[in-house]
């Protein structure tokens, strides 16, 4: 090959984290065990035909997605940063259970992205006949390396999963099942994978000028979830509210943001505000948002020091309050913010 060619080759940094796309069957459990990395390079030699240079690091030992968390994301912007100057784009590889959540996560930690980061993984592992994982890695590759006029196309966080690119943050995983296993449910998707690769180029976030990456380290894990559910009793909404050294709380409500107008589920709202305890409010329901001012039930949550989680997901409202007060804000301070996006992850 000449210099020149080599020159023009993209590079890539694969990150292996774990995920069934690199898992074996244990012939003795028949269980689906993390295997070595050197498993999923010698069971994808297309790798090597692939016309960029791939360059690979994998997590020791890779891991299932569900036991991942900070810790693990951390690990990941880690690599990313100190290797930010040396590849064009960066492919994540991770199982699909928690990939919704890794992939909120580096939306917020990787402050003034302008280089792709694709995390794609599979259904089936990927030494499988039928497996999907070939496909998605190949794929997510080619668009961590696709450029126009010498710039990223997709310089985000993002999802490739069954011929969709979504923005990470948007994501949710809907299915167990099936190979279509994501959906981004209030943002359209961001490429479309077919014959040729479609960018829905007018979705995509472009940075205006090229900043230096910040790469953000800090997350405090302070945050639970209530789903609220018709006859959610007084004492089990009392106890979360009571945990210690809670700070946030993302409240899944019905519809556009609706809940019960019972005085002592009020009461108890409003006493957690007032301690300093951030309520955000995100519906149970898959698509749509949150309006709090559309019906009386939305409206007292208002009155209870409850903020908008718009059309945020679960996913992205958790771990944005976890960067937030990772950062040390005061709670008025990430109120302020979890009403504005960070990266693209609400619609105002
Ligand atoms: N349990 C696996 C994981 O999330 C499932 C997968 O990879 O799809 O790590």
């Amino acid at each position: 090959m000449d210099m020149h060619t080599q020159q023009e080759k993209a590079s890539i940094l694969l990150i292996y984290t774990g995920g069934t796309i690199g898992m074996i069957e244990n012939p003795e459990t028949g269980v689906l065990e993390s295997f070595n990395f050197q498993h999923l390079k010698d069971n994808m030699p297309e790798l090597k035909k692939l016309g960029y240079s791939v360059a690979t690091i994998q997590f020791d030992p890779p891991m299932d997605s569900s036991e991942m968390g900070p810790d693990s994301w951390m690990k990941i912007v880690k690599i990313i940063a100190d290797n930010y100057q040396k590849y064009d784009g960066f492919v994540v590889l991770h199982g699909t259970d928690t990939m919704s959540y890794t992939a909120s996560a580096l939306s917020f930690m990787l402050e003034n992205l302008s280089k792709p980061v694709i995390l794609t993984g599979s259904q089936l592992p990927i030494g499988m006949l039928r497996t999907d994982g070939k496909e998605n890695l190949i794929t997510a590759i080619e668009i961590a390396a696709a450029k126009e006029n010498g710039l990223p196309l997709v310089p985000e966080v993002c999802i490739f999963f069954e011929n969709h690119l979504m923005r990470g943050n948007r994501t949710t995983k809907i299915n167990a099942e099936n190979f279509n296993a994501f959906r981004s449910f209030n943002y359209p998707v961001l490429a479309e994978a077919g014959i040729h690769i479609k960018y829905n180029n007018v979705q995509i976030h472009v940075n205006g000028e090229e900043r230096e990456l910040k790469p953000h380290y800090l997350l405090d894990t302070n945050v639970v979830v209530l789903k609220l559910f018709p006859g959610i009793q007084e004492n089990v909404v009392a106890t979360i509210l009571k945990i210690e050294g809670l700070k946030a709380v993302v409240l899944e409500t019905y519809g556009s943001g609706n809940a019960p107008r019972k005085e002592w589920f009020i009461r108890l709202l409003c006493q957690a505000s007032a301690r300093g305890i951030i309520i955000v409010n995100v519906t149970q329901c898959s698509a749509g948002t949150v309006e709090m001012e559309r019906y009386e039930t939305g409206y007292q949550l208002l009155q209870a020091g409850v903020v908008s989680g718009y059309d945020s997901t679960t996913e992205s409202a958790v771990t944005k309050l976890m960067f937030l007060l990772g950062h040390g804000y005061t709670p008025d301070e990430v109120r302020d913010r979890m009403n504005r996006s960070m990266a693209g992850e609400i619609t105002l």
